[in-house]
């Protein structure tokens, strides 16, 4: 499996507009942000998780030529801003995307986006080439013949899906992991989490690091990867905080297990 971030920033991106890089030093290329997004090649399957407001740019700057499918963690516009090109890269690929979301992504969905769940849309005639999927809140679903698993984790009033598949989770979003949740987690070879708020410890729906670190004294993962990282994160800064096994996004990076 590869995986490819193509964005490890959070909600509006670093530096956010007017150049506002907030801790991050904008002299390390690292601190440059796209909003947050992976790319999975397994089995000769290309799945998006998240489709952000870049997603032009991230899947021509990555050189992807192929998306079968792409899962949404939830409704939030740093995470689904990308989903209206979907149907013209679907006319560009020749072939339908199939979409998957929670029951409760998908109202949102449709709340954002109504004119793509009708059969022809006024504005794109004859590209409505989206298929959508519901997922369970928890539990195992298929992504072309393949084993996802899903629960759910709390982020504001929202129920971001977090998702794994063999031994790679990914969970963006989140306030904090119930130990119900934990029996997910366990045997990880990777795991790709926000940290917004880097060492900031806030109650603003975002995770920090020092919840990441007792999250993985209980869990054990492999290898772990902060994601999501928002103006509060400066790359080398945040980096000497860092255990041997844990280490920081950044746009471009790629991990194979
Ligand atoms: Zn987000
Ligand atoms: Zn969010």
């Amino acid at each position: 499996m590869r995986i490819t971030i193509l964005g490890s920033g959070s909600a509006f991106g670093v530096p956010m507009v007017f150049n506002t890089f907030g801790n991050a030093s904008p002299n390390n290329p690292r601190n440059i942000r796209l909003r947050p997004s992976i790319f999975l090649e397994i089995d000769s399957k290309n799945i998006l998780i998240d489709a952000t407001p870049e997603f032009r740019l991230q899947i021509n700057q990555n050189h992807i030529t192929n998306i079968d499918s792409v899962l949404i963690t939830h409704g939030h516009y740093d995470h689904i801003g990308g989903i209206p090109e979907l149907p013209r890269a679907s006319k560009i690929l020749n072939h339908p995307i199939s979409i998957y979301a929670s029951k409760e992504t998908l109202s949102e969905l449709r709340q954002c986006y109504h004119y793509l769940f009708s059969s022809k849309s006024d504005a794109e005639p004859n590209l409505q080439n989206l298929i959508w999927n519901e997922i369970p809140n928890q539990g195992s679903f298929m992504v072309e013949n393949l084993d996802f698993s899903t629960f759910q984790v709390p982020h504001h009033k929202l129920h971001p899906s977090a998702f794994k598949i063999k031994n790679f989770a990914y969970i963006t979003d989140w306030e904090y992991i119930s130990n119900d949740t934990l029996k997910n987690l366990y045997d990880l070879e990777l795991l790709i989490i926000e940290c917004n708020n880097g060492l900031i410890k806030e109650e603003n729906g975002h995770g920090n690091l020092h919840q990441i670190k007792e999250l993985c004294q209980q869990i054990s993962p492999k290898q772990v990867v902060l994601t999501h990282l928002s103006t509060r994160v400066d790359y080398d800064e945040l980096s000497h905080h860092l255990l041997g096994n844990i280490k920081l996004a950044y746009d471009g990076l790629v991990l194979e297990i």
